[in-house]
């Protein structure tokens, strides 16, 4: 394996941020691109943010917190990611945005880097075959946020190369995360388990079974689930869940993915869950 040392993280948001936190306070160089300096400079106040509580909490060295920050480059010009040896894409979860990055990152990076793509349900696969190096395109999938969650869902599209997936799994391990493998097939484990249990919460909630509060103390009382899966769905979004529901309906075109409809009717009305205030419960 090459010596990676620069990972070029496109897309700032809620995972890009956090992403580009984790690569840097293991020792690696970042350029963090989006489309607007406005939204760069939101991430890395967050990054900051996030790193002083880790110091607080004595989970990082306060005298790494600089220089872990320093190792972060900020651009909106992605030509400057030719000096990038991989590459994660956080950008927006939509099939046209994602495909555009891949045909660029393809073009502008150097010809050994890996293209890898955290998106939470389209395939590596397709994404894959928008650039000329499919065996080194893979899935690295983390989870929100990202410098807490332990887990990395590795997938493998048709065509990633075992020297890619071994790759990924060591740079993983060097984030302090546990790599997990899946193959590309809609909504990989994570969320093609995880979206029918908090559709199947929404369907019992809309035919009056039960509360959203009672629905939630099930889980964790009787489960063992630190959160209940709509206070989760009210974390992640509905919107994305929503999402993500119709990416598994289409995808395998069984009505059991179908999204509740009153999960919808939320969405519709703006109720995206944490984020804008109120879902299942207001904040
Ligand atoms: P987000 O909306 O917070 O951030 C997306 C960012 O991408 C925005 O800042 C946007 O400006 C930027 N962007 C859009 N087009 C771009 C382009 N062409 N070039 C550069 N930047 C561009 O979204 P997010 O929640 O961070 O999700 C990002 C990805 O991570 C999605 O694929 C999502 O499915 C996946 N994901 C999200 C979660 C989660 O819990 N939020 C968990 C796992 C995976």
């Amino acid at each position: 394996m090459a010596e990676i040392g620069t990972i070029g993280v496109v897309g700032a948001g809620t995972m890009g941020s956090g992403i580009a936190h984790v690569f840097a306070r293991a020792g690696f160089h970042v350029l963090l691109c989006d489309v607007e300096q406005r939204l760069l400079d939101r991430a890395l106040g967050q990054i900051r943010a996030n790193m002083l509580r880790e110091a607080e909490k004595g989970k990082l060295a306060p005298a790494d917190v600089e220089p872990a920050l320093a190792r972060i480059a900020l651009t909106v010009n992605r030509e400057k990611l030719a000096g990038a040896d991989f590459a994660v894409e956080a950008a927006s979860e939509r099939f046209d945005v994602k495909s555009e990055i891949f045909r660029a990152l393809d073009r502008i990076l150097p010809a050994a880097a890996i293209l890898a793509s955290n998106t939470s349900s389209i395939s590596i696969t397709k994404l894959a075959s928008q650039t000329r190096r499919p065996a080194q395109v893979i899935g690295m999938h983390f989870f929100n946020p990202v410098p807490v969650m332990a887990l990395v869902e590795v997938v493998r599209g048709m065509a990633t190369s075992e020297g890619t997936f071994a790759t990924v799994n060591s740079l993983a391990l060097k984030l302090g995360k546990t790599p997990v493998a899946a193959n590309d097939a809609p909504g990989f484990v994570s969320n093609r388990v995880l979206m029918p249990l908090i559709n199947e919460a929404a369907f019992t909630v809309m035919e009056g079974v039960a509360t959203p509060e009672a629905v939630d103390q099930i889980f964790k009382l009787g489960m063992a689930h630190p959160m209940g899966p709509l206070t989760l769905a009210d974390f992640i979004g509905l919107d994305v869940c929503v999402d993500i529901l119709r990416v598994l309906y289409e995808g395998f075109g069984d009505p059991k993915y179908r999204p509740c409809p009153m999960l919808v009717r939320m969405v519709d009305a703006g109720w995206l869950g944490r984020k804008t205030g109120r879902g299942f419960y207001t904040y």
